[in-house]
């Protein structure tokens, strides 16, 4: 992290209003992973991208290794039953489909996506995602190099590969190999942190990885290329999560600045669409902008807010 950047906060509800006010709808709260009948790719309007971005669905069987508290994926309860694997060419199809859409404007003919105003009609990124941890799945890496192949073919080489992961694989060599084809494409990793310890780790984020797995993971992934956090807050049976939390967050943010890692990014999030457990809610945005003044008193790092 630059020092010139310490404290630099970016307000984001002027874009959030801007998205709200110009599709009438909230597209950005509009996030289907079927898209015309696709299994494994969807555009939508992202306010984290400030345009179009193109999902990849890496997990349709939707398994993950964590079972966070305010995660909006019912896992058991999808519409495909649990898939054999990732079908590469169905896939490699359906990129390629989507992309000629955008490019040929057939994609703003249709609902949510006619109300989208014109300066946000731009792809910015093609992002792996999807109803689970996209690194835990065995094609991860070929996926990584079809996006990486349809994205050159189509003359898109300024737009982003971003994968969005809670970084508990980073460290297996079958996943840096495909990080190593992110990097060679504009490749952009935004790493999941959402507490400072371990106790609160267990709490919000439900799994047996250990917490120091995923520090290691995200400060040597760090080391190696500028990554962007993101960080979600709730409200649990209608407590805030406390000042402590916020407080070990901050101080791990700091402690992977210390050991060389580069954080391009800080994104803070609270929900924005129903969770699983009904005991998890949103903050306002009043108490995100104090999680991040909190947090810009311990660590030097630029921070985006993301109401809910
Ligand atoms: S890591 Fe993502 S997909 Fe997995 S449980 Fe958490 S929010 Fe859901």
């Amino acid at each position: 992290m630059r020092a010139s950047q310490r404290g630099i906060f970016f307000y984001n509800y002027s874009m959030e209003n801007e998205l709200s006010k110009s599709t009438g709808l909230s597209a950005h709260r509009q996030h289907p992973r079927h898209f015309q009948g696709r299994e494994y790719v969807y555009p939508v309007l992202s306010r984290r991208s400030r345009g179009i971005s193109i999902g990849v669905n890496i997990c349709p069987d939707q398994v993950c290794n964590f079972n966070c508290l305010y995660c909006q994926v019912r896992r058991g309860q999808g519409e495909r039953p649990a898939a054999g694997g990732v079908e590469l060419e169905r896939l490699e199809r359906e990129l390629v489909e989507v992309i000629k859409l955008l490019q040929g404007g057939e994609l703003y003919q249709e609902e949510p996506f006619a109300v989208v105003p014109g300066h946000l009609r731009r792809l910015n990124d093609i992002a792996l995602s999807g109803d689970g941890e996209p690194t835990a799945a065995k094609e991860f890496t070929d996926v990584c190099r079809v996006c990486a192949r349809v994205k050159e073919g189509a003359g898109l080489k300024a737009v982003k590969l971003v994968l969005i992961t809670n970084a508990s694989q980073l460290h297996k060599p079958i996943v840096q190999e495909g990080l190593a084809v992110l990097d060679g494409h504009e490749g952009e990793i935004w790493a999941k942190l959402d507490a400072g310890n371990e106790a609160y780790f267990r709490f919000i984020n439900q799994t047996e990885i250990p917490y120091s797995l995923i520090l290691d993971n995200i400060t040597v992934t760090a080391k190696k290329r500028p990554v962007v956090i993101q960080s979600l807050f709730v409200r649990v049976d209608g407590k805030r999560v406390g000042e402590k939390e916020i407080a070990d967050y901050a101080d791990r943010l700091g402690e992977i600045l210390e050991r060389g890692g580069k954080i391009s990014l800080v994104q803070l999030h609270t929900v924005a669409r129903e969770p699983q457990d009904m005991r998890v809610s949103a903050l306002s945005n009043k108490e995100l902008e104090d999680i991040a003044e909190e947090i810009r008193g311990r660590a030097a790092v630029r921070l985006e807010i993301f109401g809910g």
